[in-house]
């Protein structure tokens, strides 16, 4: 079928759920708060599904020339023992930043498509009209799910804080390291450029509070292993993002009426396995899918639901099981040993 479509928030979900109705032939008008795409984020994985999706709308081989994949990707100790490995040709991981993503979405997308500048309104929400579907791509805190779906729970803490940045230079590996309730990853960027984050357990950073940031992470990471220090070493003079991490209660159906969310909006996560914005790019290209080729939008709305409901499920829960076990306090030891036994026997 036909139509036309409100998307709310001109994210990554947002957007790639833009190209693939413009694909299917529906009239599509994205409404974004923001002035232009951010020019902020770190790297985002892109894993086979996700991949497969970009391949569908014809992005796929855009995303695959600016994305870089990393050899090996190592799971260890703060010795610099690793616990476990996996090579990147079997996890088929591709690793972009946030703002070139959203860059390959955008390129080519018909002028005035996409209202920057233009937050919407609850009552735009309910009204929609002359609009047939409302697309809540309007991540976390979604005003669509807030008003569309009543009793759907607000976000919870996870009881871990992020924070991010980058750091010049580039690397090969992407390390994940594990220590007693915080870890530290470092992954590529771009050819020029190494992403980190650290994650920490929110009573590790009390009495903390207003230090500055790359003080603490030089004074809590010091003594890791060398990949974690160099990065600790350029930290300064460098931009870090910190944020409290959320995930989303399980909503009972991603479709109320003719509102329907994704990405965020549906089932934000924890980012333990890197899967968020993978998801929301397979949502979105499911969700236009049907859109294009069931006969109603009741019968498209309830294909997607069922697609797209039972495996964000899974992930998000998931997630949340890594969130908890990589920054664990105090099996920390069993946790490590365990993960060395499973790493021989994968
Ligand atoms: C610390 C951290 C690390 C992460 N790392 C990874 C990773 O490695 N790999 C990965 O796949 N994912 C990762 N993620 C998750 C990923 O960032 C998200 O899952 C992804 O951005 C979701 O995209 P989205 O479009 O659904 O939502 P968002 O990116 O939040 O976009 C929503 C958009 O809606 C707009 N909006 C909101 N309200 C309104 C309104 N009322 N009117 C108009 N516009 C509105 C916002 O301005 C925004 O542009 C990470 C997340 C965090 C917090």
């Amino acid at each position: 079928m036909r139509g036309r479509a409100l998307l709310v928030g001109g994210g990554i979900a947002g957007l790639t759920a833009a190209r693939g109705l413009l694909r299917a032939g529906w009239e599509v008008e994205v409404r974004e708060r923001r002035e232009s795409p951010p020019d902020i984020g770190g790297a985002l994985s892109l894993w086979r599904e996700g991949m497969a999706a970009l391949d569908r709308i014809g992005l796929g081989e855009r995303v695959r020339e600016r994305a870089r994949r990393p050899s090996l990707g190592v799971i260890a100790a703060p010795s610099g023992r690793a616990l476990t490995a996996v090579g990147s040709q079997r996890a088929e991981v591709h690793l972009i930043s946030r703002s070139s993503l959203l860059d390959v979405l955008v390129e080519g997308l018909p002028d005035g498509l996409v209202r920057w500048n233009t937050p919407v309104t609850e009552a735009d929400v309910r009204d929609a009209e002359g609009f047939d579907v409302v697309v809540g791509a309007d991540g976390i805190h979604s005003l669509v799910r807030r008003t569309a779906f009543p009793g759907a729970a607000d976000p919870r803490p996870l009881g871990t804080v992020a924070y991010r940045g980058a750091v010049p230079g580039a690397v090969d590996l992407a390390t994940e390291t594990w220590g007693r309730g915080m870890l530290f990853g470092v992954t590529s960027m771009d050819a020029h450029t190494t992403n980190w984050f650290a994650s920490l357990r929110t009573e590790l950073l009390r009495g903390r509070e207003g230090q500055d940031p790359v003080e603490m992470l030089r004074e809590l990471y010091g003594g890791w292993h060398p990949v974690v220090t160099r990065v600790l070493e350029a930290l300064p003079g460098t931009a870090v993002d910190r944020r409290e991490l959320y995930e989303l209660p399980a909503l009972a159906s991603y479709v109320s009426g003719r509102h329907v969310v994704i990405g965020d909006a549906a089932h934000a996560m924890a980012p333990n396995l890197g899967r968020g914005a993978c998801e929301s790019v397979v949502d979105a290209v499911a969700l236009a899918a049907a859109l294009g080729t069931e006969p109603t939008v009741e019968h498209a709305l309830a294909r997607y639901d069922r697609r797209r409901h039972r495996p964000t499920r899974m992930v998000a829960r998931a997630s949340r099981v890594l969130n908890r076990v990589s920054t664990s306090v105090r099996l920390d030891r069993q946790r490590n040993h365990l993960m060395r036994t499973l790493g021989h026997l994968v």
